[in-house]
């Protein structure tokens, strides 16, 4: 194998440094090795830096590329939308026919609103559980990512554990404005939400969680869990709110609700909704949403922009379509690839593990086996994991240094297999 050439990579970030923060525009592309890279192009399960370089991409875009790069009917659809206006700052019929869609697709969707980023989705949809429930209290899980938006960013991931009962110290070392109202809880225990809601219940409006943890580790729940939390909420008159910015079509054409079998009052949704183009949506229960009627605040200049709306429903058309050979495809390359790589680590005696919910496969390095916790996931985060995405990056797979995975359409047997061969290489780099 030719050693990779970074050059034009390199150059790219002096220059941005000089005028952009760490020359990254979002503070989570900082951290990639050897260095943030510069792309030129993009095509199905491949992305090109500007040096020349190949990779099959594993990032992508952070989850939104589930149809991969420059998916043809969405780009066709847009190319359409083109010629025929961006943005009316007014109503037109796509945006009708997504919501209708998002009913039909999606359990929890009786009522749609749009907006643009996963995070402003999720302040709109914890605004609309204040308002129906005439409260403030917002309970969010250890570990689990919601935006960047206060005050839902603190115990994040990679956040301290906590320990002790529920409410474990709230932790936002990122500036970020808590305020009184957040109580966090460890996730995947029944007892903890049960003692926290038995204490501070009548002033929650909202429990919010990841119902797959992608963020926290990509972890199921145990069987009931969700069921349970689901009951809890009743008892309490707390709005449960599934953020399914991941999992939202990507475990299946409804998300992990779907596939779970849970039913929570408001879910949001964005990533791969749009295929690349920001979109995304707050959907619930109409009577949770009746709330949206009346003075909630919600808005936006580019919600519903046209461009975005065509993405969404081209995205949609496909996997509604294509759903009885999409869905199982990508279960059999994804399970593929985190089999492959577990039998990876075990031949090389690394103490790597993948873990897989649908095209979603997260790595943790050194770890408890199995991953139960959230301090287990904070033991399998860290060096070895960037020294391996470096590897990876160095032979020819793009991939997160936190070691999440995305898996798309696009992506090919053969390139699971030649994924599988260069992750071999890495691994037996970074174990040396
Ligand atoms: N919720 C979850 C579960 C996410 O993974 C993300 C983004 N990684 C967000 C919310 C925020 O979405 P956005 O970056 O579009 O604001």
């Amino acid at each position: 194998m030719t050693e990779k050439v970074f050059a034009h990579s390199l150059r790219h970030m002096d220059r941005a440094r000089q005028v952009v923060p760490r020359g990254v525009t979002s503070a989570k592309r900082a951290g990639l090795r050897p260095t943030p890279l510069a792309f030129a192009g993009a095509s199905g399960s491949r992305i090109t830096d500007v040096d020349g370089n190949e990779y099959i991409d594993y990032v992508a875009g952070y989850g939104p590329m589930l149809l991969g790069h420059q998916p043809p009917s969405v780009i066709e659809a847009v190319r359409g939308q083109l010629a025929a206006g961006v943005l009316y700052g007014g109503q037109h019929e796509a945006e009708a026919e997504l919501a209708e869609r998002l009913v039909r697709l999606v359990p929890s969707a009786e009522r749609i609103l749009l907006n643009v980023t996963g995070s402003e989705a999720v302040q709109a949809a914890l605004r609309i559980a204040r308002a129906a429930t005439g409260r403030k209290g917002i309970v969010k899980f250890e570990g689990h990512y919601h935006g960047w938006l206060d005050p839902v960013t603190a115990n994040g991931p990679g956040s301290p554990a906590g320990s002790g009962a529920a409410p474990r110290p709230v932790v936002a070392e990122d500036h970020s404005e808590v305020g009184p109202h957040l109580l966090v809880c460890p996730w995947n225990d029944t007892a903890a939400l049960a003692d926290l809601l038995a204490r501070h219940g009548a002033e929650v409006a909202a429990v919010i969680m990841e119902p797959v943890a992608v963020n926290g580790g990509n972890l199921f729940a145990d069987d009931g869990y969700l069921a349970e939390a689901r009951r809890l909420c009743d008892r309490y008159g707390c709005l449960l709110v599934f953020d399914e910015v991941v999992t939202g079509f990507r475990l299946g054409p409804g998300g992990a609700q779907q596939r779970l079998g849970v039913v929570p009052d408001l879910t949001v949704l964005a990533k791969a909704l749009g295929s690349g183009f920001p979109i995304s949506a707050v959907v619930g229960r109409a009577e949770a949403m009746r709330v949206a009627e009346g003075p909630v605040a919600h808005a936006g200049t580019y919600n519903g922009n046209a461009l975005s709306v065509v993405a969404a429903n081209a995205t949609l058309d496909v996997l509604e379509t294509e759903r009885d050979t999409l869905y199982p495809r990508l279960e059999r390359l994804s399970g593929e690839l985190a089999t492959g790589v577990n039998e990876c680590a075990d031949r090389r005696g690394v103490p790597l593990r993948a873990y897989r919910a649908g095209a979603v496969i997260r790595l943790h390095w050194g770890a408890p086996d199995p991953v139960r916790t959230y301090a287990d996931v904070l033991a399998g985060r860290g060096e070895p994991l960037r020294e391996l995405s470096e590897n990876l990056v160095r032979n020819g797979v793009h991939a997160r240094e936190s070691g999440l995975w995305y898996v798309s359409a696009a992506h090919s047997d053969n390139d699971v297999a030649r994924t599988l061969s260069a992750f071999d290489r890495a691994l037996a780099e970074t174990a040396e």
